[in-house]
């Protein structure tokens, strides 16, 4: 249970707001400002409500204060997106921006210079909070995608102050609780993407908690290794076998049902539109790599989906960036978001390289919901508790039920 912006009178009250403003960018200019415009909902209504709406930010990663980092090239978009004029302040504390604030009527909204050019920032330091706490009346965090790391804007704000999840921040517990807090059985989840190695905690933590584990993508050769089949120059973990086994062990256990690829797509080099043929899992030629998921193992995944009311998807089921690689992706997300259409599954997805994955499948709007927090997302599967989400707790709430143990 957490506390939402409806919980806040916010007129003519200082509101300081963690958005994730952190866009990509070139030559001094915003290249998507996606991340810009998501934001804009918390603090237009903000805003409309008649606060004074203060937003903190970081933007990449300077070391101390570098000219190169300077949220001004926020401006122009967040004015942009907002339809309104935004107050600027040389620096996110201090007399710079105890200024700017105090010039700030009802309704006004203001943009801080980047958080990160203080140390202090990452280092949650008590005095930094207390110097950024001083600028407001309540703390709204609305990044989730920071929710990971315990800053002082993204955690020890909230100690400091009334404290609240931004629509943003809402929206996406909302989800991820509906996937795997209460979520409708059977679930299934979607786990691909390159290696073993780098989501062992999120395997561990999912087959505890879904009735069917897909497993995909690069990866999933490492488990066919780890059942004694030959993978020929395939990506494969070889060191990695008896953490697999361990994984399809604890899966059993948990009477979580690993569904891996009878049948492969294999070529002999890693290359757009490379000769290609289909192979069944114990015929892979010792020349040639699995580059994706073949046609029976579609069948059968999408067969499985028929039947779940909950899906949870993280990474590729096959080299999805280069043709023909992405049929495998394509078809089961394509299934997965006709049957979202339908009502009759609930899609969340996120994390890396899923979204680009999705999107190139064209189903991206199609889904429940797809995160683009990437590393938060990642640790929400592993089921670790996020400091900023767990700051914004109702202590008398009980716990989210995710396996998380805030
Ligand atoms: P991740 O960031 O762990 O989600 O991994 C995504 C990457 O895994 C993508 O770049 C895919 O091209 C890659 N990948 C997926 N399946 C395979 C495969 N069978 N062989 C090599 N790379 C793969």
């Amino acid at each position: 249970m957490f506390r939402t912006i409806d919980a806040f009178d916010v007129k003519g009250k200082r509101v300081l707001v963690r958005a994730d403003l952190n866009v990509p960018s070139k030559d001094g200019k915003v290249t998507d400002s996606t991340r810009i415009d998501r934001s804009a909902a918390t603090l237009k209504e903000l805003a409309e409500r008649g606060a004074k709406v203060i937003v903190l930010t970081h933007f990449g990663r300077p070391k101390g204060r570098e000219d190169k980092y300077s949220q001004k090239l926020l401006l122009e978009p967040l004015a942009k997106a907002v339809g309104q004029a935004v107050a600027w302040a040389d620096d996110c504390i201090g007399p710079d921006a105890e200024a700017a604030i105090a010039k700030l009527k009802d309704g006004d909204i203001a943009l801080l210079e980047n958080v990160r050019f203080h140390p202090e920032e990452e280092k949650n330091d008590p005095a930094f909070a207390q110097a950024l706490a001083k600028l407001g009346d309540l703390y709204v965090n609305d990044a989730f995608s920071t929710a990971h790391r315990a800053h002082a804007s993204t955690e020890g704000l909230a100690h400091l102050l009334p404290a609240a999840a931004g629509r943003l921040m809402q929206v996406e517990l909302e989800a991820l609780a509906k996937a795997l807090g209460t979520p409708e059985k059977p679930v299934a989840a979607v786990v691909g993407g390159a290696k073993v190695s780098t989501k062992l905690d999120l395997l561990g933590n999912l087959v505890s908690r879904v009735d069917y584990l897909i497993i995909g993508g690069g990866m999933a050769n490492t488990f066919l290794f780890a059942q004694g089949k030959a993978v020929g120059k395939s990506l494969c973990e070889k060191d990695m076998a008896d953490t697999a086994r361990e994984i399809l062990d604890k899966a059993k256990a948990a009477k979580c049902h690993i569904v891996l690829p009878v049948d492969a797509v294999v070529a002999a080099e890693f290359a757009e539109n490379a000769a290609n043929k289909v192979v069944s899992v114990d015929a892979v030629p010792d020349d040639m790599m699995i580059l994706d998921a073949g046609p029976a193992s579609i069948e059968a995944i999408i067969d499985r989906l028929g039947g779940c009311k909950t899906l949870v998807w993280n990474g590729p089921l096959g080299a999805f960036e280069i043709n023909p690689f992405d049929t495998a992706t394509n078809a089961v997300a394509r299934a997965a978001a006709e049957r979202t259409k339908q009502g009759k599954l609930l899609t969340v997805a996120g994390g890396g390289d899923t979204v680009a994955a999705l999107a190139k499948a064209g189903v991206d709007e199609d889904f429940s919901y797809v995160s683009t927090a990437g590393g938060a997302f990642l640790e929400w599967l592993e089921g670790k508790t996020l400091p900023g989400v767990a700051a914004l707790e109702i202590k008398s709430g009980g716990g989210c039920g995710c396996g998380h143990s805030h």
